[in-house]
């Protein structure tokens, strides 16, 4: 049983992709073609938000947002510990230092608390990452952000269509970065991202240096050193066609969790959900006393698994250098989670057997 399987999602849609494929080849707009602006403006539309701009991937989206804001050297950026790597790494591209914080025991996403501690006279921004499919506390961090007056970034890779208290992830922040790598809710057929902003300033900015610093008026005037990362017209063709079914496709992720809540034996705990966020669990994860024993009966069996993420960023080699404090929730949980198989088509009796797989070993450690 894999880990991730995008067959079911992919192949109903063989029809309109052959559609799209012959349309993009017919028009011969491979970069910049009418696809990327329809998707971009679906997708702002589904965030609820005005405005996104494709671009060439996630880390691009999350960069571009930084630079777009003036946040470079001599500024600080508040980051979660217990992130993909990509979130400090765009603070580093941009010059800025990353600040590792701290994570909530229960939900695994960043501490509020810990982000007021943190914020000091160089902070220029706080990145909100919402984790596994769930929204972040948007009210409690955004009190703090806007209490100090830095702005509050949404790293939204892994919750498209997440919502808290209502509001869809992208619609939150200052702006937001999505990114369309094939696994994520999401996918294209190759790498892709968007930034998303209610900001038409803002978004203006980011279009800007995305495509060179290009003046939207005469091509042959560049207005700023900007660079190139643009969301292709393929790339944006398939997401056109993918988009419609995301909100079923995360209404499947979540029966799959349910199910795996209501079947995993005791010791297996799901990373607890906030009542007011409603997550599209881009990542089924638990947390586990044993997590070597779980996953060699998994391996026994022949059922994926992941762990996300085993070192968490302060402690990564790249990082060494902004690794100034102790984050001792994300340490305890690097060693505990467990990413059980994920996907929309994932059916019930296969998430139970992975459950009885891990019930088993539990009776077998007795
Ligand atoms: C995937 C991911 C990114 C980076 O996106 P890419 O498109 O792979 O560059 C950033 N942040 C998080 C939390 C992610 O999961």
């Amino acid at each position: 049983m894999p880990f991730l399987d995008l067959d079911g999602v992919n192949t109903p849609l063989r029809g309109d992709l052959d559609v799209a494929w012959k349309s993009v080849l017919g028009h011969g707009h491979f970069v910049g073609g009418p696809e990327v602006a329809a998707f971009e403006a679906d997708f702002a539309r589904y965030c609820g938000s005005g405005h996104c701009v494709g671009v060439a991937n996630g880390t691009d989206a999350l960069e571009l947002i930084l630079t777009a804001l003036g946040i470079g050297a001599g500024d600080e950026v508040i980051v979660p510990a217990n992130t993909f790597v990509a979130t400090a790494e765009a603070v580093c591209t941009v010059g800025a230092r990353p600040r590792f914080v701290d994570v909530r025991p229960d939900t695994l996403l960043v501490d509020a608390d810990a982000v007021a501690d943190a914020i000091g006279p160089r902070t220029a921004a706080v990145v909100a990452v919402h984790l596994y499919g769930q929204m972040v506390d948007i009210d409690r961090l955004a009190e703090v952000t806007g209490r100090h007056g830095v702005a509050l970034i949404e790293d939204a890779a892994q919750a498209h269509g997440a919502r808290f208290a209502g509001r869809r992830a992208g619609s939150v922040g200052v702006a937001a970065a999505f990114s369309f790598y094939p696994g994520k809710n999401l996918g294209a057929f190759g790498d892709g991202g968007a930034v998303v902003s209610d900001d038409a300033a803002l978004a203006a900015r980011v279009r800007l240096l995305a495509n060179h610093g290009r003046s939207v008026t005469d091509r042959h005037v560049h207005e700023a050193s900007g660079r190139n990362s643009r969301l292709d017209s393929l790339q944006a063709a398939v997401l056109g066609i993918k988009l419609p079914g995301l909100d079923d496709d995360n209404v499947r992720r979540r029966r799959a969790m349910e199910r795996y809540r209501e079947h995993l034996p005791a010791d297996c705990v799901p990373v607890a959900q906030h009542p007011l966020a409603e997550s599209v669990h881009h990542l089924g994860v638990v947390r586990v006393p044993d997590r070597a024993a779980a996953t060699t009966a998994l391996d026994a069996h022949g059922v994926g698994w992941g762990i996300h993420y085993p070192v968490p960023c302060h402690l990564q080699p790249a990082f060494a250098d902004f690794a100034t404090s102790a984050c001792p929730v994300a340490e305890d949980a690097a060693g505990t989670i467990l990413s059980l198989p994920m996907y929309p088509t994932l059916e019930i009796d296969r998430v139970d057997r992975v459950c009885a797989v891990l019930g088993e070993r539990e009776h077998a450690c007795r």
